[in-house]
């Protein structure tokens, strides 16, 4: 969990990760301990959330450690979610899971690992989801249409799978094909 730092940057902001990094394809572990190095991790992926443009949900992953852990960004949509003391704050969810999920909802997604890349995919419309704060307190939200898919999307990242890999083979062939065209330019 040794973040390189470079000089005179921003301690707080971690580097993201791009596919095809190995990090972003392998299950991730469990949390075990809420401890320092754990409480530091959150703090970093919220800040580096909050300042990232158009990054509403991050997946520990995604900045190269590979525990289940998730940041999220409610004030895109706060009508999307219920069960959020305050529907406004970015919040990390510690071992999250799919309790529940029902209906189906297709919108375009976007993943900070794959700038750039916009694909339809289909989803949940909505979602219960049983996560741990970092106080160490079970939790369960519920959330539909857009914060569904996000979260779908972040514990996915838990689970090593991207979007791509919720389409059909043809789909996920062409668009990782037009991924790397783009990253060549
Ligand atoms: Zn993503």
């Amino acid at each position: 969990m040794n973040m390189p730092q470079q000089d005179g940057g921003d301690p707080r902001l971690l580097p993201i990760v791009i596919w095809p990094d190995p990090v972003l394809t392998v299950k991730a572990a469990p949390v075990e301990t809420i401890d320092d190095k754990v409480r530091d991790l959150s703090e970093k992926m919220i800040y580096t959330l909050s300042v990232t443009s158009n990054g509403v949900g991050l997946a520990a992953p995604q900045v190269g450690v590979s525990l289940r852990m998730a940041a999220f960004d409610p004030s895109y949509d706060p009508d999307d979610i219920e069960g959020l003391a305050d529907p406004d704050a970015l919040f990390m969810a510690i071992n999250p899971e799919i309790v529940e999920e029902e209906g189906s909802y297709l919108d375009e997604e976007g993943c900070l690992s794959l700038p750039d890349l916009f694909y339809p995919v289909e989803r949940p419309e909505r979602v219960t989801m049983r996560y741990i704060t970092l106080d160490g307190e079970p939790r369960t939200l519920v959330a539909h249409d857009f914060m569904a898919k996000l979260i779908c999307h972040e514990i996915d990242h838990l689970d090593g799978i991207l979007l791509w890999d919720r389409l059909s083979r043809f789909k996920r062939e062409w668009l990782k094909g037009k991924f790397k065209k783009m990253r060549r330019r």
